[in-house]
């Protein structure tokens, strides 16, 4: 499931927040009690599937526990676990008073596996576990009725399965974006939304949870096929996060060098055979000492990620960005739009950075209380390929010797290499 933000500390939330969390936890204790107190004591029947569900979730909590503490700890901002499959399961099968007992024991237990020696506080399993609860209220809401109305043996037909997962995934989903986007952390969309594979894996883990829950109503044993599969999905989501993290610089989110200059060198052969053209900016930020110095280490990330947040905005999406190291960030521009290997583009958007620096004020929380840190100035260095180099060492050394230029001249500057006699950049420029 959805789960939120690893830095996210109640006491260090804004009222808003709190204020969700309790309402969420109230609201799933409100509904365990009203089931409790209309339908009351659970059936026989339902409390051994409660158990089969309980005793299954645990051997793969058990099982998963080394690749879990590892994601868990590489995982930058929204997080999924794969307990769906159960929690979900019992979303279809059991009433909220007996599925809230499975989310609540295999989230406890999760907690203490994982979470806790991870350093998760209390109060996010709690959130999470309520939002699961809800989450599977409304699932069942779905399909009982229409369980009722058949012999109320089985899932009912697939439509209507696919209606209570999405019914499950909303309140998931919307719960957890919300705590984020009312948090002051400032969430992109895409964070809030979560990307493409998050939701390919959450979808995979209810498939698994409907065929578990199928398994259960029919000879109980098969559910534990479920295992199998279930560990390798989690072993290839383990890859993948590890991917992502070896590949981005985790103070800004931006790709790392090493990631940028294999990614950049990848662009450049297809620029050279298709015959098209590529810009390379490297930007740094000028007198950043006097930040750290000023307000300290911490005051001074705040601020390399904002700029760093900035840079990727002014740029297109495809244009690949990375913090070179330091305070200084690098930008390829694959593809330049006009006449391919012109400075005027490159200027263009050089200087459309800077003036995004410059009008920049990052809001930031110091010993001293709140401040704003503004009056950032950033210096930006360009170079075309092919017109200033031929491969991507040579264009970085055209780019960084105009970076040094602008500096002499006196920084909050954008310099543009002047491209050696080459005819076509001669021709470009005519
Ligand atoms: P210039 O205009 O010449 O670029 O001056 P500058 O102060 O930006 O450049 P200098 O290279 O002298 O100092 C760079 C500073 O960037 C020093 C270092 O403490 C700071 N810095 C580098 N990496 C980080 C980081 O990850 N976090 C923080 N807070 N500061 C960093
Ligand atoms: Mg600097
Ligand atoms: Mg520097």
């Amino acid at each position: 499931m959805f789960a939120f933000a690893a830095r996210w500390a109640l006491r260090s939330e804004p009222v808003r927040v709190r204020l969700l969390v309790v309402a969420a936890e109230l609201l799933a204790v409100v509904f365990v009690a009203a089931g409790w107190l209309v339908g009351g004591g659970p059936k026989g029947d339902d409390v051994v599937l409660a158990a089969w569900l309980l005793v299954l979730g645990l051997v793969h909590i058990e099982a998963a526990t080394g690749i879990e503490r590892v994601r868990r700890r590489v995982a930058a901002t929204a997080y999924f676990d794969l307990s769906s499959v159960w929690t979900f399961a019992a979303a279809l099968l059991l009433p909220v008073r007996l599925s809230a007992l499975v989310v609540v024991v295999l989230y406890g237990h999760l907690w203490l596996r994982v979470w806790k020696p991870a350093g998760v506080p209390m109060y996010r399993l709690v959130y999470t576990a309520a939002t699961v609860v809800l989450a599977a209220h409304a699932a069942y809401a779905v399909v009982a009725p229409v369980r009722d109305a058949g012999a109320g043996q089985g899932l009912p037909a697939l439509g209507w399965v696919a209606l209570a997962a999405a019914a499950y995934l909303l309140v998931n989903n919307v719960l957890v974006a919300a705590a984020m986007a009312l948090g002051e952390g400032r969430p992109s969309a895409r964070e809030l939304v979560g990307g493409v594979d998050d939701h390919v894996l959450e979808l995979a883990t209810l498939c698994l949870g409907v065929m578990v829950a199928l398994a259960l109503t029919a000879d109980r044993w098969t559910a534990a096929l479920a295992l199998a599969p279930l560990l390798v999905l989690q072993r290839a989501v383990q890859v993948r996060q590890l991917e992502e993290a070896a590949t981005t610089d985790p103070k800004t989110g931006l790709l790392n060098a090493a990631a940028w200059r294999a990614e950049a060198v990848h662009l450049l052969g297809r620029a050279r055979r298709t015959h098209g053209s590529a810009a390379v900016l490297i930007a740094d930020l000028d007198h950043f000492k006097a930040v750290n110095d000023t307000h300290g280490h911490l005051v001074g990330d705040a601020v390399l990620a904002a700029v760093a947040a900035e840079l990727r905005a002014e740029v297109r999406q495809d244009d690949l960005v990375a913090r070179f190291g330091g305070e200084e960030f690098v930008v390829l521009l694959p593809d330049l739009p006009g006449t391919g290997v012109g400075r005027r583009e490159v200027l263009a958007v050089a200087d459309r950075v800077r003036r995004r620096v410059q009008g920049l004020g990052v809001p930031v929380t110091t010993s001293a209380g709140p401040l704003v840190v503004d009056g950032l100035t950033i210096s930006i260095g360009g170079a075309t390929f092919p017109a200033d180099g031929q491969d991507l060492e040579s264009v970085l050394a055209a780019a960084d010797a105009a970076l040094y230029a602008a500096k002499d001249a006196g920084r909050n500057t954008v310099r543009v290499a002047a491209a050696p006699l080459v005819p076509q950049a001669r021709a470009a420029e005519d």
